[in-house]
Order: C-alpha cells, then sequence, then structure tokens
C-alpha cells in the first residue's frame, strides 16, 4: 500500500465474508477500479487512494489511505455504499477503528439552491444553482462536481437531534452522484447542471424531475478531471456526456478538427453546439437498433482514426460496459493512456 497522509482502518463484520469479499471485488471492477486479487487480499491503487481489504474470520479488515481528506471522505463513501447494496444479503456492519477524517462532510462541501430550471431537450433539464462560490467551479482541468441528492433530509435530522451539520454520523446515509458543471457565470454566483431525466428511476433523476425554485442540494467539488491538449480530437459519448463534450467543444482551439460521435434515444434529444473549432458531429439513436447502446462502441469501432503523428486525444464517456469496449478499440489502435479519458459515467443495472 503506498504511504499516504490519511488514515480509515474499519472491519466489516459479515456472516458470510466470502460472498461479501467477493461481491466488492466485482463493485470495484464495475466501477472501473483495477483491484489487485492476491490470495485472501484485494489492494486498490489510485492516484490519490490505496486500500487493501483481507478476507479474514467473520468479517474483511479494510485499511484505506489518502492523499488528502477529500478523497478519503468519498473513499468511505464508497465502501458504505457498496456495503449497504449488500445488506439484503446478512447482517453487516462496520466497526470504524480508526478514522482521521473527524467530519462527516468532505472538506470542499457548500449548498446550492435552485434558481432556474428549463429544459434543452425532453430528456435532459438544464438547473441552475445559486451558491456562495461560483467562481471555484470555473476550472476546465476539473470539470465535475458531486451533488448530496438528501441534503435536506440530512439537516432536517441534524435539526432534530440539536447537532451541527457535518459533526456526527446519522441513521441515513448521504446520496452522493456525480455530474458535470455545464457552466458558470461567477459574476451571478451561478453554476448550471444539465440532468438526464432517465427512466430507471435514480434518486438523482428523480430529484431533478421534481425540484423547484428554493430546493437546496449539497455539493462538493470540482473534481475529476477535463481533456488533454491535441489538434484532433474525437469527443463522444451518451446524454450523461452531452454537458462536457458541449463545454470541451466551446473551449478549443480554432485550429483544433473535432470529430463528435454521440448516441441517445431518438432525434428529440439532440442539441446545437458551439465551437470556434473544426467540428464534425454524427448523431446516433437508439430506437434505430431497438434501444440497444452498444452502437456507439460499434461506430468507434469501425472509425478511421489518426494515427500517433498527429496530436491526437479521445475524451468519451457512457455506460460502462460501452466504455469498457472503446478503450480495447483504443488499446488495439495503439492509443496510449496520455492520448485518452474514457469514463464509465453510470452502470446499467
Ligand atoms: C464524472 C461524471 C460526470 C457526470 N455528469 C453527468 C451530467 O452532467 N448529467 C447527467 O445527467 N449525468 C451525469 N453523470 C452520470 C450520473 O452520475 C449517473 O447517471 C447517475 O447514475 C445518476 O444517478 P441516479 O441517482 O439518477 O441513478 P442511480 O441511483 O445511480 O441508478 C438508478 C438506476 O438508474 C440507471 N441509470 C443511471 N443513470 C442512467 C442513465 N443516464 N440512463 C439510463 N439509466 C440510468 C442505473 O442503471 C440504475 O438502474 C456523470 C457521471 C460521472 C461519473
Amino acid at each position: 500500500m503506498k504511504e499516504l497522509p490519511y488514515k480509515l482502518r474499519a472491519k466489516i463484520v459479515a456472516k458470510r465474508s466470502e460472498y461479501l469479499f467477493e461481491r466488492l471485488h466485482t463493485h470495484l471492477l464495475e466501477h472501473d477500479v483495477d483491484a489487485r486479487l492476491s490470495g485472501d487480499r484485494l489492494f486498490v491503487d489510485l492516484p490519490a487512494v490505496s486500500g487493501t481489504l483481507r478476507l479474514m474470520d467473520g468479517g474483511i479488515e479494510v485499511q484505506i489511505a489518502a492523499a488528502d481528506l477529500e478523497s478519503l471522505y468519498f473513499a468511505k463513501v464508497w465502501l458504505q455504499d457498496a456495503v449497504a447494496e449488500e445488506r439484503a444479503s446478512g447482517t453487516i456492519r462496520i466497526v470504524w477503528s480508526e478514522d482521521c477524517l473527524q467530519r462527516h462532510l468532505p472538506p470542499s462541501f457548500s449548498v446550492l439552491t435552485v434558481d432556474d430550471i428549463v429544459d434543452i431537450t425532453p430528456r435532459m433539464r438544464r438547473i441552475r444553482f445559486r451558491t456562495a462560490d461560483a467562481r471555484s467551479f470555473e476550472t476546465l482541468d476539473d470539470m465535475h462536481l458531486r451533488i448530496l441528492f438528501n441534503f435536506q433530509k440530512l439537516a432536517d435530522e441534524h435539526a432534530s437531534r440539536g447537532s451541527r451539520l457535518g459533526s456526527s454520523p446519522l441513521d441515513l446515509s448521504p446520496i452522493w452522484r456525480a455530474y458535470t458543471v455545464r457552466f458558470v457565470e461567477p459574476e451571478n454566483h451561478i453554476i448550471a447542471v444539465d440532468f438526464v431525466l432517465h427512466s430507471a428511476e435514480g434518486p438523482g433523476s428523480r430529484w431533478a424531475a421534481g425540484a423547484r425554485r428554493g430546493d437546496v442540494v449539497g455539493a462538493a467539488g470540482p473534481s475529476g478531471g477535463g481533456c488533454g491538449d491535441a489538434a484532433w480530437y474525437l469527443l463522444a459519448g451518451d446524454e450523461t456526456a452531452l454537458p462536457a463534450i458541449s463545454r470541451i467543444l466551446e473551449s478549443l482551439d480554432e485550429r483544433a478538427t473535432a470529430t463528435v460521435v454521440i448516441e441517445v434515444g431518438s432525434p428529440t434529444d439532440t442539441i446545437a453546439f458551439t465551437s470556434p473549432a473544426a467540428v464534425e458531429t454524427r448523431w446516433l439513436y437508439r430506437e434505430d437498433h431497438d434501444g440497444d447502446c452498444r452502437g456507439l462502441a460499434r461506430t468507434i469501432a469501425s472509425m478511421e482514426l489518426p494515427d500517433a503523428s498527429r496530436k491526437r486525444f479521445v475524451w468519451m464517456a457512457s455506460e460502462s460496459k460501452t466504455a469498457k469496449a472503446v478503450r480495447a478499440t483504443l488499446r488495439d489502435r495503439g492509443f496510449t493512456k496520455e492520448e485518452q479519458s474514457v469514463a464509465a459515467y453510470w452502470h446499467a443495472t
């Protein structure tokens, strides 16, 4: 395990510990986390977080170390969410023996208040939020934020106990999801997020569908990286990638060229892009192939891509299986890690 300054240590007490160990391994792989299995141990090594899970009698020993408190907080949230998903398979308890967090909110926490709501397509809702610190979200190197959807419930629960927000653990677990900052108006203290209103009913999509002016959510960030610098770009993804692709296109140099390939449900889900660069856009519709979302991966696999003599970059985000297939295509075509950012933005269940 890497030597990182901020640490957590816990034991997950579970009767079916072997089953839980396997499930946590699968969970990590599904979230694109490269987890290495060696005997009774699982090792995770990310740039800002490293961790070990050790299978033992009656449970799993967990050690997590992080470069900063924000990364440690979200590693802890990840573990709690993954364990909570397995509760149906028996009684499971996490007992923390070392926890240097001493807080129940991330260091970058802020509150967002709904200012304005506009539907930009039948399935995409733009919500402008008022925030005290819009300027901190302006960076293109970190285009993302996390939204805490049950913030109001957590605040109410703290109020009913007379405790300060974030000062103590609650019965309710925080519900965080990742989104993209579509644009920032620092002078108006506004950030905008485009929410896909998907039909599978998650807390994020449900919240956006019912949002009203004045509603509040929590936020953490910015985080998550941006796009590389190149002369030729392939920007690809599904609806969830549209906010990031729009933002990247607006930021490109006028000498750059970009090919944009996006898969959406039907022609009513398309949007217009603006960019100083020369852009060629291709829309794919799931309704044309019975709702199958692998058309995107197949299209990219059949595309002619420039060779490494050209400064090239592929930015792509989509459902996890499609992202995995695109990574394989890029590996076969000799794209290096520095020439790509391919992310799993959601997981089909
Ligand atoms: C860095 C990053 C940036 C992102 N930016 C955006 C963004 O700007 N806008 C945006 O809308 N999303 C964005 N996403 C994707 C978003 O976080 C996921 O779609 C998330 O799962 C939505 O949470 P939920 O609570 O609605 O659904 P969850 O509770 O996570 O899932 C509930 C069910 O919904 C299904 N589901 C989840 N997302 C979708 C979807 N898009 N289409 C169909 N079914 C789905 C799941 O398979 C599951 O069955 C981003 C993700 C990442 C990692």
